[in-house]
C-alpha cells in the first residue's frame, strides 16, 4: 500500500491518500481540503496517478478533518466511513466553524460506521481499524501491517498527544488507549499523524514526554 500526505486548511491538517499499487484503487483519509486550490491539488494527484477513489475514511470528525467532505461527496460520490460516536462532532461542526470564524460547508452524514476490529480492503491491501477514543469520542486509526504504518489522526503526534479539552475529550482514556492500541504495535511501525511530521512507535515510546 502506498500513502501520500497533503497538509491543508488554516489549521494545518494532514489529509492522506492511500492506494493499492496493483488495482490503483484509493481511499481518502480525513478530507481537510479547505478551498478550491486545495481541491485542485488533491484532484490533480488522483488524476495524474490514475487512482480510483473508493471511500472516504474519517479518523474523527473535528472540523479541520472534515472541511472537504462535501466536496469529496460531490466530485467522487463515494461512501463516507466514520465511527458512530463522532456523528455528534459533525452535528456540532457548524457551531465550531462559526466560533473559529472559518468558512464551512456542512459535511454529509456517514454512510457506514467504523468499529475497532474492522478491516477495510483497498484493492489488494488491507487496513485494520482500531478504536482509540480520548481526543474525540469516536476516534479510530488505520493500520497497514504489510507496509508497517498507521494513520493515527490526532491521537499521538511527534513528541505530543491530542488535546483532550474539547467536548468528548478524556485525557486518561487517551493515554490508556495509546498504550493498548498503538504502543502494542512493533517499534518500527511509522505513525502518520493528523498534524505535523511522521514518527514511529519506537520513537514515541522512548521520547514522547507524555510517556517518559
Ligand atoms: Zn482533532
Amino acid at each position: 500500500m502506498k500513502l501520500h500526505c497533503f497538509t491543508f486548511n488554516p489549521l494545518g491538517e494532514n489529509t492522506y491518500i492511500a492506494w493499492c499499487e496493483e488495482s490503483l484503487e484509493c481511499v481518502i483519509i480525513d478530507a481537510g481540503m479547505y478551498d478550491s486550490s486545495e481541491h485542485t491539488q488533491i484532484q490533480s494527484f488522483i488524476t495524474e496517478n490514475n487512482l480510483s477513489p473508493m471511500a472516504l475514511l474519517g479518523t474523527h470528525a473535528h472540523i479541520d478533518h472534515i472541511f472537504g467532505n462535501w466536496w469529496v461527496k460531490q466530485i467522487y460520490q463515494i461512501p463516507y466511513y466514520l465511527h458512530q460516536d463522532d456523528v455528534k462532532m459533525i452535528d456540532r461542526s457548524e457551531t465550531m466553524a462559526a466560533l473559529w470564524n472559518l468558512a464551512y460547508t456542512p459535511s454529509p452524514q456517514p454512510d457506514h460506521f467504523l468499529n475497532g476490529g474492522d478491516t477495510i480492503a483497498v484493492g489488494k491491501d488491507i487496513f485494520e481499524v482500531r478504536y482509540v477514543p480520548g481526543h474525540a469520542p469516536g476516534h479510530v486509526i488505520f493500520i497497514n501491517h504489510t507496509n508497517k504504518f498507521a494513520v493515527v489522526g490526532d491521537t499521538i503526534f511527534q513528541g505530543s498527544i491530542g488535546r483532550t479539552d474539547l467536548p468528548g475529550g478524556n485525557h486518561q482514556q487517551l493515554i490508556e488507549k495509546i498504550h493498548s492500541e498503538i504502543f502494542t504495535l512493533p517499534d518500527d511501525y511509522t505513525l502518520f499523524s493528523g498534524h505535523g511530521n511522521q514518527t514511529s512507535v519506537g520513537i514515541e515510546k522512548n521520547t514522547n514526554p507524555f510517556f517518559n
